[in-house]
């Protein structure tokens, strides 16, 4: 686990991270994914690509487990005491990690897990500093704080694709009054305009076929990239993206692809092929309820609507050629090895190999379908 984590495995198989893997290969729990890997990575040196060799965060701990000397209970514990202790060095972390070993041949976990408690104490009387700078940062993440008056402090952090999305959501909502007598600052002038986005939103009927005109981000890509999905750099505005990342966006019409042919000339023809209709969205929305994808629970509302086989080869726009996905599942089956197969009318799914060897199609069975249901 430790190695196949240090050498990104499941970012090139198409999953976000380790844990996300492990629950779709060994079925793991999330909690168990994320503890099992920690465990693993703490435990183990891992060989990175380069052929250095990382030694283990907690190298005594190892050789007495693998000795049979603590047990996988009191190694927890000692993962958790060593990982709430301050900085130190890496002498005081082996003193630290030594102490807690000496008492683990005699303390059961609860008892070490007190002990523990003092090791941290002595070592820092004032405690763990607030959770200010993680180490490693989620790809979107937000914090607020409401005030005694109900009022709110927040603070995040989006992907380079949601922060597009905001962006273009917010631009046309903070101009200047054009009565030219507004005297807002910058900073005022896109706080209304995130209330008027935040009105919208809450607006907008639980119905995708309802949640009107898509926000459009022009990328510029070679009809040819777009069609064979390499992971090429093209442009967007000032920013980067792959062409496999402008490939799934176009799924469903969330940029609006400036199509390039061999002369560069737009090709019209792409335009209206792609954009979902909302009678379309509505039919699909009756079919799948939600996210289409084995196992997943979230509703339809959120949902992008995907194109089973791409409109840029060729797929049309038709309820028996569409699922709708979530953004995590649509990201997925993009950049993964499941495959979609529509039977009867439905979205069938085709585990890769390394999740299930006979690639038995599996569906959702989360979402309970209309009776009438096209
Ligand atoms: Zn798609
Ligand atoms: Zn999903």
């Amino acid at each position: 686990m430790a190695e196949m984590d240090s050498r990104g495995t499941a970012t090139k198989l198409g999953y976000s991270n380790t844990p996300a893997l492990l629950m779709h290969t060994v079925r793991f729990s999330r909690t168990e994914a994320r503890h099992r890997l920690a465990h693993a990575t703490d435990l183990h040196a891992v060989t990175t690509p380069t052929g250095s060799v990382v030694e283990p965060v907690l190298p005594q701990t190892a050789e007495a487990l693998a000795q049979g000397d603590v047990g996988p209970e009191q190694v927890d514990v000692i993962r958790k005491t060593l990982a709430g202790l301050p900085d130190l060095d890496a002498e005081q972390r082996a003193t630290a990690e030594r102490v807690m070993l000496t008492r683990a041949a005699e303390d059961d976990p609860r008892a070490l897990t007190r002990f523990g408690e003092r090791v941290r104490d002595i070592v820092d009387p004032d405690g763990p500093p607030p959770p200010d700078d993680e180490p490693s940062r989620p790809a979107r993440m937000l914090r607020r704080q409401v005030r005694r008056d109900g009022t709110m402090e927040f603070k995040g952090h989006l992907d380079l694709e949601s922060a597009q999305l905001f962006e273009n959501l917010l631009k046309p909502f903070e101009k200047p009054y054009p009565e030219g007598n507004d005297t807002r600052g910058y900073a005022e002038r896109a706080g209304d305009a995130f209330a008027d986005v935040l009105r919208m939103a809450a607006n907008c009927p639980d119905l995708p076929a309802q949640n009107g005109a898509r926000t459009e981000v022009a990328v510029t890509i070679g009809w040819e990239g777009l069609q064979r999905s390499l992971e090429e750099v093209v442009l967007s505005g000032d920013r980067r993206m792959t062409a496999r990342e402008a490939r799934r966006m176009a799924c469903d019409a969330h940029i609006l692809p400036a199509v390039l042919g061999g002369d560069s000339q737009p090709l019209d023809v792409a335009v209206p092929a792609y954009a979902t209709p909302a009678h379309i969205r509505r039919g699909l929305y009756l079919r799948d309820r939600g996210c289409a994808f084995p196992a997943c629970e979230r509703p339809g509302s959120v949902c992008d609507s995907h194109h089973v086989v791409h409109w840029a080869d060729g797929g049309p726009t038709k309820l028996d050629n569409l699922a709708l996905l979530c953004p995590g599942h649509h990201r997925l089956v993009h950049h993964s090895d499941w495959s979609i197969e529509m039977v009867d009318g439905r979205p069938w799914f085709v585990p890769p190999v390394y999740v299930d060897a006979s690639r038995t199609p599996r569906r959702n069975e989360l979402h309970a379908p209309l009776p009438h249901a096209a």
